[in-house]
């Protein structure tokens, strides 16, 4: 069993971030600029804003927070979005999900301009991946096609089971790995909430990449041997043991599930830093294409 070092491979992705960086500062042009918007006070949202702008920091990007009140109105947020979309020094921006519940998630998303849409959200970003053209490709499924992919997992003609069909990771997952790419080729299964006797269709997969966030929910009796497993739960499970009070669960039960498996991603370790380096690899891509 080989554990897919997220950690590792995230921090490779970092330093050629950087060094790139570095050339686009000895040139004398401009750093890539990435804002992130942050409505409310949501705990976790918090946690990932400030781990990105720490981020762009560590590879030499500009970064703006811009922090709004839980209590922002829909007509404010659209003008801030408005604003980051005509502001010439922000290359790329994101708006952190999720937002207050008078908020309209969709209206926001679709404001986003599509050429400065790092998250990939935007139908427009959506449409070309679907299409094979070039895309922003959201970050969590890019960071697992990347892991794959340096990794030198044959995925051509395997049988991939995607666990979960959000619009963020399982279904953009599912299309990728249909797609004729090095991490691709492969024959995919979408599972869930309303999949009849999964445990009969996770049992036939060479490739189960894990996204309902249900912690521990993939069991080592619902693989077969040589499994690899690709585990984007992550789930604050109440823990006493833990100072902060909680620990952080993905949706595979790691020590059945590893005993059986070629490869598997470790929670916390696996997706989660993949997806923070893409985030920044996005952003990059959008200084270059805006250039
Ligand atoms: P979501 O709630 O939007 O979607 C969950 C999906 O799982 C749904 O499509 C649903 O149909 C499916 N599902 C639910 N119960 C099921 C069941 N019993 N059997 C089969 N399918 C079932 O979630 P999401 O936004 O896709 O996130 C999934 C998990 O991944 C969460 O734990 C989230 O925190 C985590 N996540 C991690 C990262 C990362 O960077 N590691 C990024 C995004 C999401």
């Amino acid at each position: 069993m080989t554990i897919l070092d997220g950690n590792k491979i995230s921090d490779d992705i970092k330093a050629e971030i950087t060094r790139e960086v570095e050339l686009i500062k000895s040139k004398g042009e401009k750093v890539p600029h990435l804002a992130a918007v942050l409505v409310g006070t949501d705990g976790a949202s918090m946690t990932y804003v400030n781990s990105k702008v720490k981020d762009c920091a560590m590879v030499g990007f500009d970064s703006t927070l811009i922090d709004l009140p839980e209590e922002t109105t829909q007509e404010k947020l659209l003008k801030v979005i408005h604003d980051l979309n005509t502001n010439d020094d922000i290359d790329g921006f994101i708006v952190q999900l999720p937002l207050p519940g008078h908020i309209d998630e969709h209206e926001v998303l679709m404001a986003i301009n599509p050429d400065k849409d790092v998250d990939g959200f935007h139908p427009t970003n959506v449409g070309k991946m679907t299409l094979d053209l070039p895309a922003f490709i959201s970050a969590t499924p890019y960071g697992i096609l990347e892991l794959l992919e340096r990794y030198n997992i044959e995925t051509s003609g395997k049988h991939v089971v995607v666990i979960g069909r959000s619009h963020i990771v399982g279904r953009p997952m599912s299309i990728l790995m249909s797609q004729k790419r090095k991490a691709g080729n492969a024959t995919v299964t979408v599972a869930h909430s309303r999949t009849v006797n999964l445990k009969a269709i996770t049992q036939q997969a060479d490739i189960i990449i894990a996204a309902l966030g249900i912690p521990e929910f993939l069991r080592g009796d619902m693989v077969k041997d040589g499994v690899i497993v690709i585990d984007v739960g992550i789930t604050r499970v109440p823990d006493s043991t833990k100072k902060r009070g909680y620990r952080l669960a993905g949706d595979v039960h790691f020590d059945s599930v590893s005993a059986k498996s070629e490869y598997i991603t470790p929670v916390p370790g696996g997706v989660g830093p993949m997806t923070r380096a893409m985030l920044l690899k996005n952003t990059l891509l959008a200084r270059k294409w805006r250039l």
